[in-house]
């Protein structure tokens, strides 16, 4: 069906503009004008939902309009591209200064195919030239597969943004002539521009290995046409399909064995795809009218492909991937060394600009040896996922690092934050000793006591933060005292689809009889934001992080919302104390709201006669800045309140806890931060209530002192940091730290604050 430009539409393009406001205003400040031309394209095609956007400039020199920057169409086509004015419907536009709308393009006189550019889908097209003044500038350029879906809204709105536009636009220009004069840099040379880079460490570790890139940066990939030299039989394809089948159980398995209990479900979409009629049937009738098996396998993908990349949501845009791994796999097992190695991801560091969490569980499984990520921050979900599966992860905010040829050696450093591009000999050998030392090092098992006391004999009680079932483990062998945050929302993010009241009390139950006797605290979905479901159709939301997130969700779905509260009830049974605990509270009525829905299930289950766990504690994930003020009312309401400190310092200070470019606007000793901990605190000992914190900052060692200072005694952290939290711990006395808590909460500004830490 045509999209046609909406009232909503028309909001999302508000949205666009005031993005683009701020990208004017990056510019300013930056010296990679490609990076900021291609920022600009994934801004439009993102807010104007167009498969294809591009940005021609012209040259006044060979009086062309060259292709600068795209989303959709070819990399490889950017400053190759070439229009003279009046050529082609971009040239058109540039020539009769006005918009070219065409329903379908291809119909036009003036349309011209450029071979390679990828074109030939799109055929809802429209070009808006830019102008300054009397100056022709270029011409911005969106297109969507599906015929007659551009409208007057979209005209206006491009009108308006390439008027926005124009000022920065020109500049690049000038500074991209300027640079013209040096000889353009081939991938090769930008690597050795990029020897070293430093980088924010998210999960810590090391690895030295061949590089591929994941560039998501189009909507779909088709997968590209390979070589091979021979004409392959129906039985060979067969054989193909059968080893593929048994290579997917397999990997099934191990990945079984290494996730134990979700993430094996990653592999199921292409199990059944392998076995459907559809999928691999017309790859058979094409092979019997006369293709060639690895044709007749590229050109069904890509039909599929194509067909899942067209719907908007995630759900389908996860669909394609599964596509896209499956037909590789079955390419690979066909046509084997002959045809060209198609992505394979095992012993590889991976570069990317951006992750969803269900990737890194794919990454995991394929085994890559590290991820570098462009964007995002420490304290996002794919880094604390990536720190529970072990896999190093790194965030360097360069995007050049995305022009680096394929199988480049790299080594990741990511325990001192550094990137190597080509390391030398030399730097190699003091790589492997050190990982030798680190792998003794890890062998040995930590020393690690079952208590944990301060100098001054106060006890501290370490809790786990858990997010995969493979953490309870690791929080058992580090004597963690319990779990005092389980994000169960990555067992939901690993399946394929909303897992049913019995699967979870299973989900729920392993932890527990993992843990007997001791404290855990289930959270219940944390849903939104960064971690979308891909079976669920995710509202599109401008600004997710303050939409339709966690207990929001929670209870505008009350059916899920009751499925999962009983299921915990249910696998808590044995539990001794088992505690529930809900994300993103704002307020004392949607708490008592939720609180309601606990009752709900609990009278339920009774009714019916099912084993359950009948008085579990209920607490507050603390994490809004809304609860500050209604922090006692609250502290009435609840058995214990969890800090997560994570959201509460994204909201507080306002700052995207997943972007890189405003990291440094993300400081949990902000005064406003550390004098909220204190109310929140004080709150807690006032009421009698527990309290705990379990955001990054509570591993933090240079924030322990204050956090004990304000009166927190339970920190819940990844259980990978618990000997050398302990050991923090067994150094400081709790009447200094409050001295200091004190000192600290008086200062006004960041600075100051920081130079108490
Ligand atoms: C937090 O926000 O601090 C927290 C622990 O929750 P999450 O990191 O899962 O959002
Ligand atoms: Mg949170």
């Amino acid at each position: 069906m045509a999209k046609q430009s909406t009232t909503n539409v028309g909001n999302s393009h508000l949205g666009l503009l005031c993005d683009i406001g701020e990208l004017n205003a990056l510019f300013a400040g930056s010296d990679d004008i490609e990076a900021f031309l291609q920022q600009i394209v994934m801004l439009v095609a993102k807010h104007i939902d167009a498969a294809v956007c591009s940005i021609y400039m012209f040259d006044d020199l060979s009086r062309e309009l060259v292709l600068k920057a795209t989303l959709g169409l070819h990399k490889r086509s950017v400053n190759k591209t070439r229009l003279k004015i009046g050529e082609g419907l971009v040239g058109l536009a540039m020539k009769e200064q006005r918009p070219i709308c065409e329903r379908i393009a291809s119909q036009n006189p003036h349309y011209k195919l450029f071979p390679g550019i990828n074109e030939e889908a799109f055929e809802s097209f429209l070009a808006i030239p830019i102008q300054r003044g009397l100056e022709n500038i270029g011409a911005l350029v969106v297109q969507r597969e599906e015929e007659n879906s551009f409208g007057e809204n979209d005209i206006m709105a491009l009108k308006a943004i390439t008027s926005q536009l124009a000022g920065a636009i020109e500049n690049s220009r000038i500074l991209m002539a300027l640079h013209a004069k040096k000889k353009e840099k081939n991938q090769l040379e930008i690597a050795e521009d990029l020897k070293f880079i430093h980088a924010e460490v998210a999960s810590e570790g090391i690895a030295l290995a061949n590089i591929s890139i994941i560039d998501e940066g189009k909507p779909y990939q088709n997968l590209k046409k390979q070589t091979y030299a021979k004409t392959y039989s129906l039985k060979e394809f067969k054989n193909a399909v059968s080893k593929t089948e048994i290579q997917l159980e397999e990997l099934q398995e191990q990945v079984e064995n290494k996730l134990s209990g979700v993430a094996s479900l990653i592999f199921e979409a292409h199990i059944l795809m392998l076995k459907d009629k559809e999928f691999t049937g017309s790859m058979v009738k094409r092979i019997n009218n006369g293709s060639n098996p690895p044709d007749a396998i590229l050109a069904v993908a890509n039909k599929y492909i194509r067909m899942f990349s067209e719907g908007s949501n995630v759900y389908m845009q996860e669909k394609s991937k599964d596509v896209e791994d499956l037909a590789r796999r079955l390419f690979d097992n066909l046509v084997g060394k002959e045809g060209q190695a198609v992505t394979n991801w095992k012993g590889r560091i991976v570069i990317a600009e951006d992750l969803f969490p269900s990737d890194i569980l794919r990454l995991s499984s394929d085994e890559v040896s590290g991820i570098i990520l462009i964007s995002g921050g420490v304290t996002s979900h794919i880094s604390i996922l990536a720190r529970s599966l072990q896999i190093p992860l790194v965030i360097a905010d360069k995007i050049q690092l995305k022009k680096i040829p394929d199988d480049t050696l790299i080594l990741l450093d990511a325990e001192l934050g550094a990137i190597y591009i080509n390391p030398d000999k030399k730097l190699i050998s003091t790589y492997n000793e050190r990982k030798r030392v680190l792998s003794s090092l890890s062998q040995s098992k930590p020393r690690i006591k079952p208590a944990s006391y301060s100098k001054d004999g106060k006890q501290i009680h370490l809790l786990a933060n858990i997010n995969l079932h493979l953490d309870i483990k690791l929080a058992n062998d580090f004597k963690s005292e319990g779990v005092g945050l389980y994000r169960t929302e990555f067992s939901f993010m690993v399946r394929s689809n909303f897992p049913t009241e019995e699967e979870q009390t299973v989900i729920y139950s392993s932890i527990i009889d993992q843990m007997p006797k001791k404290s855990i605290n289930i959270r219940t979905l944390d849903i939104g934001g960064e971690k979308v479901l891909a079976y669920y159709d995710n509202l599109k939301e401008n600004n997710p992080n303050l939409g339709m997130r966690s207990i929001r969700f929670s209870l505008s779905h009350k059916d899920l919302f009751q499925q999962q509260l009983r299921a915990i009830l249910r696998g808590g049974k044995n539990a001794l104390d088992l505690r529930i605990t809900f994300p993103m509270i704002s307020s004392v009525d949607e708490f008592k709201e939720a609180k309601k829905q606990i009752l709900k299930s609990l009278k339920s289950l009774k009714s019916e006669n099912i084993p359950h766990f009948s008085s579990p504690k209920i607490g507050i994930m603390i994490e809004t800045p809304s609860v500050i003020e209604i922090i006692d009312e609250l502290a009435r309401e609840a058995d214990f309140f969890c800090i997560g400190t994570n959201d509460f310092i994204q909201y507080m200070l306002a700052v995207d806890r997943n972007n890189a470019i405003v990291s440094s606007y993300y400081t949990p000793h902000h005064p406003s931060v550390l004098r909220s901990l204190k109310k929140i605190a004080k709150a807690a000992l006032k009421h009698k209530i527990d309290l705990s914190i379990c955001g990054e900052m509570a591993h933090e060692e240079k924030y322990i002192p204050f956090l004990l200072g304000i009166g927190i005694r339970t920190l819940s952290i990844d259980p990978r940091y618990m000997p050398k939290v302990q050991e923090k711990i067994s150094q400081l006395d709790c009447d200094e730290c409050i001295k200091r808590a004190d000192l600290m909460l008086k200062k006004d500004t960041i600075e100051k604050v920081a130079a108490c830490l």
